[in-house]
């Protein structure tokens, strides 16, 4: 890393997925924006395998604008979150803030988040106020949130939808060290930081090209956070299976004590086999479930995400506390 680039105090990490349209008003106002913070900065354009124009848009921008204006060219479309850890990676800043391409993000709420990291919070997310979007996107967002809240385990954020939001190095440094495909990063940030706080800023309705996200998308999201980060669905499996066998024996008890009341009850035998059926898919579905509970173990091994992270160690030096300050 250079002298320049250790001394950047502010990374904006701006995905990009065909937003020609967008590019031209998004730089001269982020540019506006930051010259205003009175700041050491980077604006770091990611293109995420865009088939318009907006590949050549950044790398001009870069050119024309050298040490302010970054261009990261990815060589295919690999979905937003991938695209935003690219630019994490690329980026030097002692705080860094990721927004989206297409200004619903106004730049000139940047200040608010700044001014937050500076107090010493770790993440700082945003509330939209008065959210400019479709009824189905507000709906398709809360879903988003709702899970999300759930697995941070009680750590809420109001508002995960979002991308407008701050982070500390040391919390970026945690996230580039996880490997895992289908990375969220705000919910990954939040399982590493210590004083996190929410900002409310504007948030405008999409002037030019279309959301990238359909239904399709939006479900595979959902989906993917699901699976990504807990393996509660596996065990919820085995209590499913055990609730059934449950039944099935419940069931058996009934079916005795009846038919010794009435020889006929239970039509000569035939509900006898219904609580044995539940008995035996309870048992497949507990197993399903236990040989689940092997399976997600090495689901996270495998992702390899760090168990601890040290912010920093006092009375020695120590790399990672180096790499961070
Ligand atoms: N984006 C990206 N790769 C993708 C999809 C989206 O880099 O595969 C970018 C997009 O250019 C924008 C941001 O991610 O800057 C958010 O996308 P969009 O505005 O379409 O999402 P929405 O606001 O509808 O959630
Ligand atoms: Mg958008």
């Amino acid at each position: 890393m250079s002298e320049a680039e250790k001394n950047i105090e502010l990374s904006i990490v701006i995905p990009v997925y065909n937003e020609e349209d967008n590019l031209p008003e998004l730089l001269q106002r982020t540019l506006t924006a930051v010259k205003k913070l009175n700041t050491t900065s980077e604006i770091i354009l990611v293109d995420d395998g865009s088939r318009d124009a907006s590949q050549v848009m950044i790398c001009e921008a870069a050119e024309k604008n050298p040490g302010q204006v970054v261009a990261v060219v990815l060589s295919s479309n690999f979905g937003q979150h991938a695209a935003v850890t690219a630019g994490l990676e690329v980026s030097s800043g002692k705080y860094i803030v990721t927004m989206d391409a297409d200004l619903q993000n106004p730049p000139e709420e940047i200040h608010k988040i700044l001014a937050k990291l500076r107090e010493g919070f770790d993440v700082v997310g945003s509330i939209r106020e008065n959210r400019q979007d479709t009824f189905f996107r507000k709906f398709a967002s809360k879903c988003v949130n709702r899970m999300v809240r759930k697995l941070c385990n009680g750590r809420t954020m109001q508002d995960y939808g979002c991308m407008l939001r701050g982070y500390s190095r040391p919390v970026i440094n945690a996230i580039l060290r996880c490997h895992e495909h289908g990375k969220f990063i705000p919910m990954l940030a939040m399982s590493f930081a210590r004083n996190v706080c929410e900002v409310e800023v504007k948030h405008a309705e999409r002037t030019a090209g279309v959301s990238k996200y359909n239904l399709w998308k939006l479900i595979a999201l959902q989906y993917d956070l699901l699976t990504g980060t807990s393996i509660f669905p596996l065990r919820m499996l085995t209590v499913c299976g055990f609730l059934v066998a449950a039944f099935g024996v419940i069931f058996g008890i009934v079916i005795f004590i009846m038919s010794q009341i009435d020889k006929h009850w239970g039509a000569d035998g035939v509900f006898a086999l219904f609580s044995i059926q539940f008995v035996l898919t309870g048992g497949v579905l507990a197993a399903l479930g236990l040989l689940g509970e092997y399976i997600g173990k090495i689901h996270i091994n495998t992702r390899a995400r760090p168990q601890y992270f040290i912010e920093y160690v006092q009375g020695k030096k120590h790399n990672n506390a180096g790499e961070n300050k």
